[in-house]
């Protein structure tokens, strides 16, 4: 059965080649089978502002790494930050019983063909597996056609998509998630939510090849080009850390769209990140990072990778609860970042309130 259900996949993304790339990024694979790549651009657009170019896209089949289980919710109270640049502010935004970790070889930043970068993360999901709140905060989209702006357009490659405006924000600035692709949608424009309430269903509407959950977080604007890696913004499951990483080239420009390797010491487990392509997407305002790893074990990391025909290898603790940062530059130069120590004039990072109006 699985191996019909593959073929029938497969048939999926050659015609889906064919038929010049009109898939949005998608996860047809099922957790334990092999993932597949799928690049899209997701150029997305306020409700307020109409895009009409469509975007190109891909699709890739490729084995991925295989998603550790024993997901469990985090102990502690979000929002959440060890330190003075953690912003651990949203939860997962599907069930903890769920498939909680990104598809591991289409990250946020992740670029294939032509320069298209994925501007957030897809989840795995089941169709019909509920869709939460990642944070309080005010509906500000609910149904189709949040890319091209058309209400209910339903050719619309985001498919039914939710937006929340957040009651807390950063530095001052305000802060949206998105999630796409959904089968139902729960909630009404205007609605207020809570962080873990139900605001609709998994689905596979719009541009995808299969179900699953695409969520973006946005920072001061709801834009294309305001996204940031949701990967630092939600809460690390308890007892996983939150690997960092800004690796430069020889020349000092960042090292793009590399793949790196992180190998659990532990277990051998390795896990495959590819630095972030040059375009669409942002670093965070402080880490100014061009890698991230959220889904791992606390433990000791080997991180490998090739550049100009040589390895490179350093060695990471990754602590629970919080990210850990380091940056490389490819004449051996390693630095791990420590948490920065609190001084007198010391101001944690919190929410930042915002003016969202209740209804
Ligand atoms: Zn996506």
């Amino acid at each position: 059965m699985k191996q019909i259900k593959r073929q029938i996949r497969n048939t999926k993304y050659v015609s889906l080649i064919t038929a010049f790339l009109l898939a949005s990024c998608a996860t047809p694979s099922p957790a334990a089978e092999p993932t597949s790549l799928v690049a899209a651009a997701v150029e997305t657009a306020t409700p307020r502002e109409v895009q009409t170019e469509a975007p190109m896209r891909f699709v890739l089949p490729s084995p991925g790494v295989e998603p550790v289980s024993g997901w469990r919710p985090p102990l502690y109270p979000v929002p959440w930050a060890v330190t003075s640049y953690d912003h651990f502010y949203f939860t997962r935004p599907n069930p903890a019983d769920q498939v909680n970790w990104p598809q591991p070889d289409y990250r946020y930043g992740g670029v294939f063909f032509a320069n298209e970068v994925h501007t957030g993360i897809d989840i795995d999901a089941q169709l019909g597996t509920p869709v939460l709140a990642a944070g309080a905060g005010t509906v500000v989209w609910a149904g189709g056609g949040f890319y091209t702006g058309v209400i209910d357009n339903t050719t619309d490659p985001y498919g039914l998509a939710v937006s929340i405006r957040h009651d807390f924000g950063f530095q001052g600035k305000p802060l949206f998630t998105l999630y796409a692709h959904m089968s139902k949608v729960d909630v009404t424009v205007g609605q207020h939510v809570e962080a873990g309430e139900q605001i609709g269903l998994v689905g596979e509407t719009g541009k995808t090849t299969g179900p699953h959950l695409h969520f973006e977080v946005r920072l001061a604007e709801n834009l294309y080009h305001h996204t940031l890696n949701p990967e630092l913004w939600l809460s690390p499951p308890q007892g996983y850390g939150v690997l960092v990483g800004q690796l430069h080239q020889l020349n000092g420009l960042l090292l793009e769209s590399t793949n790196v390797r992180v190998i659990s010491e532990e277990t051998g487990q390795e896990r495959v990140v590819r630095t972030y392509g040059s375009q669409t997407i942002n670093p965070d305002p402080y880490y100014q990072e061009n890698m991230v790893l959220s889904d791992l074990p606390a433990g000791y990391y080997r991180i490998s990778l090739v550049y100009d025909g040589r390895d490179h290898q350093f060695w990471v603790e990754v602590l629970p609860g919080q990210v850990t940062y380091f940056t490389y530059t490819m004449y051996g130069d390693f630095k791990l970042v420590p948490p920065p120590t609190p001084v007198l004039d010391f101001v944690p990072t919190t929410p930042t309130p915002t003016a969202t109006k209740r209804p």
